[in-house]
């Protein structure tokens, strides 16, 4: 900008006339150039102003930019199902975004700013975890250890953790990024368990085949050797034993041929309550109910109960849960047979309990109920319950067990109907 430039009234200098001077012309010519230099620096500063104006412009949105960025990486960090946490040099928690929260237990508000090792622990070793990312820069990749909840509950956990670097390349901390594998572990153990059993029932199928060939002529030889004895031969109690011993076999030979054998259902439209009563009333004249004092008690809470069912397999089931509360009942008692509607579902399904006031379940056993030999029976297979689910399952439907207040166990089977 130039400066207005300055004028004397040196007449002699500017070859001003005193007439001039006196008429006013030179008053006007220098209001003038005040005037004009008034005006351009004006048109200056409102052009500075405008540039102002569009520089701020331009930081507004240059921060409402950096704001969006922020709030996205944000919005993303939070919405991980991943955890990530953050510490600094000091090995003090920086970030904990709401995945961390969930794994962890713990909340943002009460680790942000405190040592990692306080908050999380290093159960694991310093060596699989942040910190040492931190004093190394070493980058830790799909990782496992465990995490211990404040609870004191441990969990399985996926980990990753990588330096966090300035412009300048310096560390300035490191992340952490973990993922709970408690539900991948039970699947890859139960994939596990289904590989297992697989191969076990090819082998189980081949050996019962084998051994049942065998079995019939044992049966057949301890028949015609007691036949040929006399009637008050000692030695009849001893063929006795031998087929007893045989029948057993068998029993335990049907049942993992039951269980491994592939279920090829031919179901039609069956009604349930006429199907559970049948089945009740024919072993409820089975001597293993009778000599056992067991009893049973039928009754539906509602009618026209219709399911697709094959029922040859269906009776099976019904049957193995009888034998069961029986079995479960050494001084006998009542069996609470109930067939109705389960409201809790939409569509109602159709329901079957099996209620006894048997010796009951402890917690050890009534997690195993659906594993394949377990039995606590000195003659059981285990392969009862495993046959009425695999069955039941077939159908479309579930069957859980429950403790009964005050004693005995409850099995309820639900199906589509
Ligand atoms: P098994 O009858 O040959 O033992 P199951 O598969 O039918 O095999 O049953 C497995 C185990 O579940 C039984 O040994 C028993 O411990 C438990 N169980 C089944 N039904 C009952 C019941 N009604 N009451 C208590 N325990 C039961
Ligand atoms: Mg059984």
């Amino acid at each position: 900008m130039n400066a207005p430039q300055k004028h004397t009234l040196n007449f002699s200098q500017t070859g001003t006339r005193l007439e001039e001077v006196l008429a006013g012309s030179f008053f006007d010519e220098t209001t003038r150039k005040y005037a004009e230099a008034y005006r351009h620096l004006e048109e200056q500063f409102s052009s500075l102003s405008l540039r102002l104006e569009e520089a701020n412009l331009e930081l507004g949105r240059s921060l409402d930019e950096k704001d969006r960025v922020s709030n996205y990486l944000n919005n993303i960090l939070e919405s991980l199902s991943a955890g990530v946490l953050v510490v600094d040099l000091e090995g003090n928690l920086t970030l904990f975004n709401r995945a961390a929260e969930a794994i962890s237990g713990r909340s943002e508000e009460e680790v942000l700013g405190r040592p990692y090792q306080e908050v999380i622990g290093l159960h694991a070793g310093r060596e699989k975890s942040v910190l040492h990312t931190v004093e190394s820069g070493q980058v830790l990749s799909s990782m496992e250890k465990v995490m211990v909840l404040p609870d004191g509950r441990s969990i399985p956990l996926g980990f990753s953790t990588a330096p966090v670097c300035d412009s300048g390349g310096e560390i300035i901390g490191a992340v952490e990024v973990f993922t709970d594998l408690t539900e991948a572990k039970r699947m890859e153990a139960e994939l596990q368990r289904a590989h297992t059993l697989a191969a076990l029932g090819e082998m189980a199928a081949t050996v019962a085949h084998e051994i049942r060939n065998p079995l019939g002529g044992m049966a057949g030889f301890a028949a015609i050797l007691e036949r040929d004895l006399e009637e008050n031969d000692p030695r009849r109690r001893l063929v006795g034993k031998i087929s007893e011993g045989i029948a057993r076999l068998n029993r335990i030979v049907s049942s993992l041929l039951a269980y491994t054998r592939p279920l090829q259902l031919n179901p039609h439209p069956v009604d349930l309550v006429e199907l559970v009563k049948g089945t009740a009333s024919f072993f409820a004249v089975d001597p293993a109910c009778t000599e056992a004092g067991v009893s049973i008690s039928c009754r539906h809470t509602a009618s026209d109960i219709v399911c697709n069912l094959d029922p040859e397999q269906f009776r099976q089931v019904i049957l193995n849960l009888l034998q069961n509360a029986t079995q479960a009942m050494p001084a006998g008692g009542v069996i609470d047979v109930e067939v109705g509607v389960s409201p809790t579902r939409d569509p109602p399904r159709a329901m079957l309990r099996v209620c006894d006031g048997g010796v009951g379940m402890s917690p050890e056993v009534r997690q195993k109920l659906f594993t394949p030999f377990f039995t606590t029976k000195e003659d059981g297979t285990g392969l009862g319950l495993v046959t009425c689910k695999k069955i039941v399952e077939a159908h479309g439907g579930a069957i859980r067990a429950e403790c009964r207040e005050p004693g005995g166990t409850c099995f309820t089977i639900s199906l589509p109907r």
